[in-house]
């Protein structure tokens, strides 16, 4: 039985690269008027309380959003999320924090869709909860399954538009979480070669971190672009998290220069020693054709 909750996590290091990313790559898949399917497989609880118990058992959020929450020289991709963040917070005080379904739910226009999946009953009751209470849209617009993210991408894709945006974001908890990565990119690119696929995933010292990005780095034929933020030296046990990172297969071409901008930022905002780092990496050598 895993015990997962991200409520303990919102908001820290990890959330901000992560939704740093994928704020970029949902505005540029709007820059087009052909509505996409946004996919979350592992969309958590949707809205996070910064003042609850769970947040305040390590304050993690104190060293990611945080450190953001006051500065003043941020770089364009790091403002945009900051932005969003703060839009939340009408009271410019840090309270809410949203994940990755909800700062969909903000950009969605009328001609795109969410369809979100999350297996833990608990959190997919919440994050219904927090769904209800937008109701700016139409229900057909927000798809929420209480199921296996990794098994649905092979019922969502390919889209009716040819356009998707899918986030693929597990706890790895479970080590098989790496293999079923691997899988379900191997299953969404057989049925959609041309989605433009985000895999967060964590530094931590475990080999199948790395066993897992090679084999995304080798599947056939594809672009991919590789952000990972270091923020403190590597502990010596299997758990602890030292960093992150996010895999993007088929990435807007925007995205590689907005994170070059970004990252030393958040390497130097974001520090928690002297290891802090960043790296950005990517196979493509062309642009790549608009989505
Ligand atoms: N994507 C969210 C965000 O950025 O705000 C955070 C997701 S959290 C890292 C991972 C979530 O996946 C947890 O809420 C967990 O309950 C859920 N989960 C675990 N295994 C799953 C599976 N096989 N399919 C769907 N959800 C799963």
């Amino acid at each position: 039985m895993f015990s997962y909750r991200h409520g303990f996590h919102a908001g820290n290091h990890a959330d901000v690269l992560k939704h740093c990313v994928l704020l970029e790559v949902l505005k540029y898949y709007q820059e087009k008027e052909t509505g996409f399917v946004y996919v979350d497989t592992h969309a958590g609880a949707g809205l996070y309380d910064l003042t609850g118990k769970w947040a305040n058992t390590r304050s993690e959020y104190a060293d990611g959003i945080g450190r953001l929450w006051s500065a003043t020289d941020l770089p364009w991709l790091v403002s945009e999320y900051v932005s969003a963040i703060k839009a939340l917070n009408a009271s410019h005080e840090l309270t809410l924090y949203p994940g990755s379904p909800w700062l969909a739910l903000q950009l969605l226009r009328s001609q795109d869709r969410l369809k979100l999946f999350e297996l833990l009953s608990a959190e997919a009751d919440v994050l219904a909860n927090n769904l209800d209470q937008q109701r700016r849209l139409p229900p057909r617009a927000i798809k929420l399954e209480r199921a296996d993210g990794f098994a649905a991408i092979k019922a969502v894709l390919p889209p009716p538009t040819r356009r998707a945006v899918i986030l693929i974001d597990p706890a790895y908890e479970n080590k098989q979480d790496y293999r079923s990565v691997v899988q379900a990119i191997k299953d969404g690119l057989t049925r959609f070669a041309t989605g433009c696929y985000l895999i967060w995933y964590p530094r931590v010292n475990r080999l199948q971190v790395d066993q897992m990005l090679k084999q995304l780095q080798h599947l056939p034929g594809i672009q991919w672009l590789q952000a990972e933020l270091t923020v403190c030296k590597a502990p010596t046990d299997q758990h602890g998290l030292f960093g992150s990172g996010v895999f993007v297969i088929n990435p807007p071409y925007t995205l590689h220069k907005q994170l070059q901008l970004a990252l030393p930022w958040l390497a130097k905002t974001l520090a928690q020693d002297n290891h802090a780092s960043w790296k950005l990496r990517a196979n493509a050598t062309e642009t790549p054709k608009p989505h």
